[in-house]
Formats: structure tokens, C-alpha cells, sequence
């Protein structure tokens, strides 16, 4: 990885390098010192019962749930807890939130810098071949229903969206509240932790520039009438 690549952009940086400073990114939280940066689940922070994992141990703690199911999405909203990685600097950093969170960093760099583009879900569904094909029959109504459990911010998905439904710009489901859409908008929260008028500048968000697999794969069963099966807990 170039440096100047795999450095988190100025935005980011700024946000997180700050010593005492912390910043957060769907349910990570990273916190710098001295040393360097600590990284955890948000929920975490304060304990100090926390197992140390190394920077290439960050895949293995995104691959389970604190049940020990696999996590098919990554962005859902179950990240494991009891664990903390330090990292020396912001490049090793941008490593570990990569590892929690595929491509995020990459997609928020390009939408921040204005070369993000989206695609609608009718396209992604129109674009699709063999068993997927027939998930482009999926009506108005179902995309509404469908879109607003699965992508749901509680229980189901922590990215906000970016794509709209169909190419005349209509919004992916009416069920999701304006915040789902709005990347100033910190989408963890819990009832003990209500969002705060501060969550924007100190949280990164997790951007979805268009459908992922499991969605379509949960059009087409909305199509053949079978039932999506529940990401998170
Ligand atoms: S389509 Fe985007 S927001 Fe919806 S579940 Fe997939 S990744 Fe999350």
C-alpha cells in the first residue's frame, strides 16, 4: 500500500489523531494516545477486561458475532465485543478498519473528494443474470417493505444510503426515517446512548453507494415469495 494511499485522508485524520481524541466508525471507536491508537467496540470502551488481538487478527474478529454466527454483512449492527487491537499509526489504523469494514474507507474517500457515484436499485437488479435475474421483478410496493426492514439501521444495517430506488430518483423505501440517508448522521445507537447533536463530527459514516449482494438476493426471494433471513439479532 503506497503511503499516500494508505494514509486516512486529511478529514479523517484530523478527526483521529488528536492525542486523547476519539472518533468512531460504525461501531468502532479508536482512540489515540501517545503510543499511538486503540480500537474497539463502542460498547467497550472503558473496560479493562479486553482480549488484545493483533492488526492481522482484525479479519477473524469481524468474521463472528458475540454468539459465534457468522456475520454474512459486515456493516450489520452485531460486531463481537471483548476485544481491542493497537495500532502504531494511522496507516495501521486504516488496516484494521478495513479489515471491520470492507471498502469503506475507499468509498468514503472517493464520495468526500466528490468522485463517488451511485447506482440505483433498479439498475442493480435490471443487471443481474441466472438465478438473480428474476429479482428485478420485484414490485414498488415490495422495495418498500423489503428495504426498510433489511436496511434498517437497528438490527439490520449501519450504512447510509446513497442510492436511490429507480433512475427518477425515488427514494429506496419510505419505511427508512430521512436520517438513513444523511452521511452527517451517526446510524449506531442504542437506547442508552441516544444521538447527540456532536454524534456527526465525531463518527465517520459508513456509505452505501448501491445494493449489496444480500439485498438482491433478498429480492429475489421477496419475488419467489420465500422470507429474507434476519442479519443481525
Ligand atoms: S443495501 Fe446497503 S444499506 Fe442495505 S443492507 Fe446492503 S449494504 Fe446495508
Amino acid at each position: 500500500m503506497k503511503e499516500s494511499r494508505g494514509l486516512l485522508d486529511s478529514l479523517v485524520a484530523e478527526k483521529i489523531s488528536r492525542i486523547g481524541q476519539f472518533s468512531r466508525i460504525g461501531q468502532l471507536e479508536i482512540v489515540s494516545s501517545e503510543e499511538g491508537f486503540v480500537l474497539c467496540h463502542r460498547d467497550d470502551v472503558g473496560r479493562t477486561d479486553l482480549i488484545n488481538y493483533e492488526i492481522d487478527e482484525a479479519l477473524e474478529v469481524a468474521k463472528f458475532d458475540d454468539t459465534g454466527r457468522y456475520r454474512p454483512l459486515k456493516t450489520a449492527p452485531n460486531l463481537r465485543h471483548g476485544w481491542k487491537i493497537f495500532a502504531r499509526d494511522l496507516l495501521q489504523v486504516e488496516k484494521v478498519i478495513d479489515a471491520i469494514y470492507p471498502g469503506r474507507i475507499a468509498v468514503l474517500r472517493a464520495f468526500t473528494s466528490g468522485r463517488l457515484t451511485t447506482t440505483s436499485l433498479r439498475e442493480t437488479l435490471n443487471r443481474q443474470s441466472g438465478m438473480y435475474r428474476v429479482a428485478a421483478k420485484i414490485s414498488d410496493e415490495q422495495i418498500d417493505g423489503l428495504v426498510g426492514n433489511f436496511c434498517r439501521s437497528d438490527g439490520g444495517c449501519l450504512r447510509t444510503i446513497l442510492w436511490k430506488r429507480d433512475a427518477s430518483g425515488k427514494t429506496a423505501s419510505s419505511k427508512l426515517p430521512p436520517e438513513k440517508f444523511d452521511p452527517a448522521v451517526d446510524q449506531y445507537f442504542r437506547e442508552e446512548e441516544p444521538r447527540s447533536a456532536t454524534a456527526a463530527t465525531e463518527s465517520l459514516p459508513l456509505l452505501c453507494q448501491e445494493a449489496c449482494n444480500l439485498l438482491v438476493a433478498a429480492c429475489r426471494d421477496a419475488v419467489k415469495g420465500e422470507s429474507a433471513a434476519p442479519l443481525a439479532p
